[in-house]
C-alpha cells in the first residue's frame, strides 16, 4: 500500500478546518497550523473575567442545500441553535445560527480529532511543499499545502510563488468592535441596525445558552473603522458607546467595555469562485475571500478545495 498522501492546511477558521475535516475523512493526512491561541478564526468568541461575549462573526445564514443539510446536523448535536432576536423586520426575512452556548462552539466541534498546532505562525510559503514557521523552523514537507488566510494574508504567503497576483482584486473591510457590560437593558430590541459608526448593535446575552447578564457587541462601519484604524482602542470605545447611546436615546455607562480591531473583517471584493487550485505548485488557495462575507462561504471554500485536493 502507498504512503498516505499528507496536506498541510494554514488557518484553522470555518474554511480551514472544513477543508482538514473533509481532508482526514477522505484518508489524507493532514496537518492545520494556526497563529492564533484558540480554533475558530473570525468565527471568535472572547472570555475575559469570566464574561463571554462573540467579537467576530454574529450568526449565519444557510442558503445552499448542502450548508442547510450541514446545519441540520449540527443542529441536531446541539452545537448551533437558532437564534430569533427582537429585532428589524429585514434582520428576521431569514433563520439565523449561531454556537449554543458561544460561536466558537461550532470551530471546536470542527477541530476535534484533527491535528491542529496553534500560535504557529505560517512564514511565506518558499515552494517544493516545505512549511516554515516565521522564526524559520521547519513546519514539515508535504505533497500539498492548502491557505485559507484572509486575501491580504495570504497573498504575502503565496508571494513568493507568484500566486499573489491572482488575489489583488479581493479585498477585506476593517471593522473596530466594542464589547460590553451593562447593569441594565439599554432598549426593548436585541439587535439594532445602521445608526450613525454603528453599522450592528446586538445584545449577546440574547443567543441561546448565553450566561445570565446583559452583554452587547457594537460593530462600526468599514468607513468609520478605515477613518479611525489607528485610534487608541480607549477612545474608539468611548466615542461607540457614545454613538450606542445615541441610537437607544439614552447614555449607556457600561461596567465593562473592551475594543477590538479585525483588521481584516468582512470580505469586501471577492476572487469569485470557490478555491484557487494550482496542482502543478502543490498550492491551493480558499477562505471567505475567495467567495463572500459569510460564514457560509468560508463552508464551502474549505469543503471544495478539500475535494479539488482529494481528486489530484
Ligand atoms: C466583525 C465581524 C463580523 C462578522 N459577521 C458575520 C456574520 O454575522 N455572519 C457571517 O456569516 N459572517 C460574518 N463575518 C465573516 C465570517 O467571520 C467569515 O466569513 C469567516 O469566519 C471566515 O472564515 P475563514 O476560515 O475563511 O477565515 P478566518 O476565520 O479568518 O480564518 C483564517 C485563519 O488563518 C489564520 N492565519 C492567518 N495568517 C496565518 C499565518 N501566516 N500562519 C498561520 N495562521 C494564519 C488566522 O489566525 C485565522 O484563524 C464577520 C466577520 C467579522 C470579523
Amino acid at each position: 500500500m502507498g504512503r498516505r498522501k499528507r496536506v498541510a492546511v494554514v488557518g484553522a477558521g470555518i474554511a480551514g478546518l472544513t477543508c482538514a475535516r473533509r481532508l482526514a475523512e477522505g484518508g489524507v493526512e493532514v496537518r492545520v497550523f494556526d497563529k492564533g491561541r484558540a480554533v475558530g478564526g473570525r468565527m471568535a468568541t472572547r472570555r475575559q473575567n469570566g464574561r463571554q461575549l462573540d467579537h467576530g462573526a454574529q450568526f449565519f445564514t444557510a442558503r445552499s442545500e448542502s450548508f442547510r443539510a450541514v446545519v441540520s446536523d449540527w443542529l441536531a448535536a446541539g452545537v448551533v441553535a437558532e437564534w430569533t432576536p427582537e429585532a428589524p423586520a429585514r434582520f428576521r426575512s431569514r433563520a439565523r445560527f449561531v454556537g449554543r452556548g458561544m460561536n466558537r462552539g461550532l470551530p471546536e466541534l470542527l477541530a476535534r480529532d484533527l491535528d491542529v498546532s496553534l500560535q504557529t505562525e505560517v512564514a511565506p510559503l518558499p515552494g517544493g511543499g516545505e512549511l516554515h514557521d516565521a522564526e524559520g523552523m521547519a513546519l514539515g514537507h508535504f505533497d500539498h499545502i492548502v491557505v485559507t488566510a484572509p486575501i491580504a494574508q495570504t497573498a504575502r504567503l503565496v508571494a513568493p510563488l507568484g500566486l499573489d497576483a491572482l488575489l489583488t482584486r479581493a479585498s477585506h473591510a476593517p471593522c473596530w468592535a466594542v464589547l460590553l457590560e451593562l447593569s441594565s437593558r439599554p432598549c426593548r430590541e436585541d439587535v439594532l441596525l445602521d445608526h450613525g459608526p454603528l453599522a450592528w448593535m446586538a445584545c449577546d446575552s440574547s443567543k441561546p445558552g448565553r450566561p445570565p447578564g446583559e452583554t452587547w457587541v457594537l460593530h462600526a462601519t468599514p468607513q468609520w473603522t478605515r477613518a479611525n484604524l489607528e485610534l487608541a482602542p480607549a477612545a474608539v470605545t468611548e466615542r461607540l458607546v457614545r454613538a450606542f447611546g445615541a441610537a437607544v436615546g439614552r447614555a449607556v455607562e457600561p461596567s465593562f467595555a473592551v475594543a477590538h480591531r479585525w483588521r481584516y473583517a468582512q470580505v469586501e471584493q471577492a476572487v469569485g469562485q470557490p478555491c484557487l487550485h494550482d496542482p502543478s505548485r502543490g498550492v491551493t488557495i480558499a477562505g471567505d475571500g475567495l467567495l463572500a462575507p459569510r460564514i457560509e462561504a468560508a463552508w464551502e471554500s474549505g469543503h471544495g478545495a478539500a475535494e479539488h485536493v482529494l481528486a489530484g
